[in-house]
């Protein structure tokens, strides 16, 4: 199969997974369910099979990303992809993993059919990522857990065919809701969470004829709403064929395949 597949299985602060499969071959990027519930969700989407994991990918150490990491990795055998700086601090958290393979954002790297680049992102935690993920010219490029959108990203981004992005929080509802003010000023900040706006801006710098379809992910439940996040992109998607998902917390997304 030539094509690049990829169903976002949880997405929020309560928990985050990514599946990206070609050729058979597949990998998690995000591993923060229990491993009962990342079964649970898998077994909902007909198409995904357990037995094709290979390997998991870790954007960064925060729990909401690496909750399920341990068991998930004990349980299927499967390599952990760490940045170099992250594994120190995966390892206080969740103790020793069975095989840990270490990358940087500097080179390429493979993992069965799959070509992967990490790139920089700018969150509070030792050495975050994302990756761009490609095979046989297609690509899907992940941008979570980000404060500000740097070059480093947005040219990580280019010609992809699918983007799953932040879209955290609406400023507004963000300043007037229930966050203590400290909180407030960490997702805001530069080392926090990407805004709708922010987010939607980013957007309208990587469209192309090529772009299938956008996934929006860890929207909060309490600074964001799906129609807020959905009207700050409907604009820039506007006279464009692109396809707009919002990712969920609590359910699978549609399987893409591109
Ligand atoms: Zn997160
Ligand atoms: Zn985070």
């Amino acid at each position: 199969m030539r094509h690049l597949v990829a169903c976002c299985l949880a997405s929020g602060s309560g928990g985050n997974a990514l599946w990206v499969e070609a050729e058979d071959q597949a990998v998690l990027v995000d591993a923060g369910l229990s491993y009962r519930e990342l079964e649970r969700r898998v077994s909902l989407v007909q198409e995904l099979d357990p037995q094709r994991l290979v390997a998991v990918l870790i954007t960064h150490e925060h729990r909401d990303h690496i909750d399920g990491l341990a068991v998930l990795a004990e349980r299927l055998g499967l390599p952990v992809y760490l940045h170099q700086k992250t594994v120190p601090m995966v390892q206080r958290k969740l103790g020793g993993l069975p095989e840990v393979r270490v990358f940087d954002c500097e080179t390429a790297f493979s993992i069965g059919p799959l070509q992967l680049r990490a790139f920089p992102v700018s969150h509070d935690c030792s050495n975050p990522v994302g990756f761009r993920i490609s095979h046989q010219g297609r690509s899907l490029g992940l941008a979570t857990d980000l404060g500000i959108v740097t070059e480093a990203v947005s040219n990580s981004l280019r010609d992809c065919e699918v983007l799953v992005l932040e879209a955290n929080h609406d400023p507004a509802l963000l300043w007037a809701g229930p966050y203590p003010e400290q909180l407030k000023r960490r997702v805001a900040g530069r080392y926090g969470h990407l805004s709708n706006t922010a987010s939607a801006t980013l957007l309208s710098s990587l469209l192309h004829a090529g772009l299938h379809t956008v996934v929006l992910v860890h929207l909060s439940r309490h600074n964001n709403t799906p129609d807020l996040a959905r009207t700050a992109f409907t604009a820039v998607l506007a006279s464009t064929p692109t396809r707009l998902l919002l990712a969920e917390q609590d359910s699978p997304g549609e399987l893409l395949v591109v």
